[in-house]
């Protein structure tokens, strides 16, 4: 239900009056990928009457990748933009309204939530799931865009198979970049850490089982500038102790090159109101999707610092939907018409 509010078109000075185009609704979903569309799934068939934005990545990162092989459901794999249209269209199919368009500002004062989207509408929700994602970080190299898709990854448990008895880089010396370095040693022949300092940021623990896996070689002080290979990535270029009298150029043969320097969770714009961690994640109370502002909830990889896999992000959306169809139905809120 669209509302002009202010609007007098009687006014002899119509360029005075201000427009603001609000719309109710009850259900409002942020974000398209797997857990914004498993929230839109299960909040249909609610009958939340659920409204979803797309943001600017419709199907989300997924529609970043050719095959996803890890998915219940698809025993031949799936190609990822094939797997977002199948979960946009079962959305579709309970009446989920789904649209282009950017969460740009918010506002969780009051009982009612505001989002604002384009800068241009305002939408009062009674319930929010917030299901924005996060972004993967890269190093910046022109030869990472180049190579997307073709031996360049941000995802070790997501691509590793295709790489099981090859030799492959991981980039980074904190946690993640361990960790990632240690599954992926136990699918690959050879995994060289790229690490920039000469020393891990890891946990000790995690540095100890680094060093104790025989086929991970730490290249210490070492910064990858770009990668070759004719169809795909075939080696990396370093610098060694760049900036050094020791400054040198090696070349390194590799099938593989894994980024694992950290992700940036998508809540930028609800931060005002939404509690975070130090990263950015927003925190939601233990087992469920609820965050600091009753009615308002977190699923996907905005939440999840630690699996960040299309069906642990699924798995959320369902848990927000279930959340907000729980949290409205105590709170007596009206159903909007449409
Ligand atoms: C290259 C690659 C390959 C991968 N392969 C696999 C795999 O094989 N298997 C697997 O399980 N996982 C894989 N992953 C991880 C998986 O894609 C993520 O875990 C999953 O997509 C997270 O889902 P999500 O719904 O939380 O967020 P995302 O998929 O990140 O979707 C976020 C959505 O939020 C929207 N958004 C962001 N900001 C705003 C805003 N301000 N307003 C409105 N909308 C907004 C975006 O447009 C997007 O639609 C891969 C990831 C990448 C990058």
């Amino acid at each position: 239900m669209e509302l002009f509010k202010s609007l007098d078109l009687n006014k002899e000075h119509k360029e005075d009056v201000k427009i603001e185009n609000i719309e109710k609704v009850k259900c409002l979903i942020i974000g398209s990928g797997p857990a914004g569309y498993t929230a839109a799934i299960y909040a249909a068939r609610s009958n939340l009457k659920p409204v979803l934005y797309t943001g600017l990545q419709m199907g989300g990162q997924l529609m970043t990748t050719t095959d996803v092989e890890n998915y219940p459901g698809y025993p031949d794999g799936v190609t990822g933009p094939g797997m977002m249209e199948d979960f946009k269209k079962q959305a579709e199919r309970f009446g989920a309204d789904i649209r282009f368009g950017i969460a740009t500002d918010a506002d969780f004062s009051g009982k009612t939530h505001k989002v604002t989207i384009d800068d241009s509408k305002t939408i009062e929700a009674d319930a929010v799931i917030i299901a924005t994602g996060a972004t993967a970080k890269y190093l910046g190299l022109e030869a990472e865009s180049r190579y997307a898709g073709m031996g360049v990854s941000a995802c070790a448990t997501c691509d590793g198979f295709f790489y099981k008895g090859k030799d492959v880089a991981v980039v980074g010396g904190g946690d993640t970049a361990a960790e990632e370095a240690t599954y992926l040693a136990g699918l690959c022949r050879k995994v060289y850490l790229i690490v920039r300092r000469d020393v891990l940021r890891a946990s000790k623990a995690m540095q100890q089982k680094v060093m104790n896996t025989s086929n991970i070689e730490i290249l210490w002080k070492h910064q990858a500038i770009d990668l070759f290979g004719e169809n795909g990535v075939e080696g990396v270029t370093l610098v060694k102790e760049k900036g050094t009298p020791r400054e040198e150029i090696v070349k390194l043969q590799i099938d593989g090159f894994f980024l694992a320097i950290g992700h940036t969770p998508n809540s930028e714009v609800f931060k005002r109101f939404i509690n975070t961690d130090p990263t950015g994640y927003i925190i939601t109370i233990p087992g469920t999707s609820k965050t600091n502002i009753p009615g308002v909830f977190a699923a996907g990889d905005v939440q999840d610092p630690v699996y960040r896999q299309a069906v642990t992000a699924a798995g959320s959306g369902c848990t927000a939907a279930i959340d907000a169809e729980r949290y409205l139905s105590e709170s007596h809120t009206e159903i909007p018409s449409k």
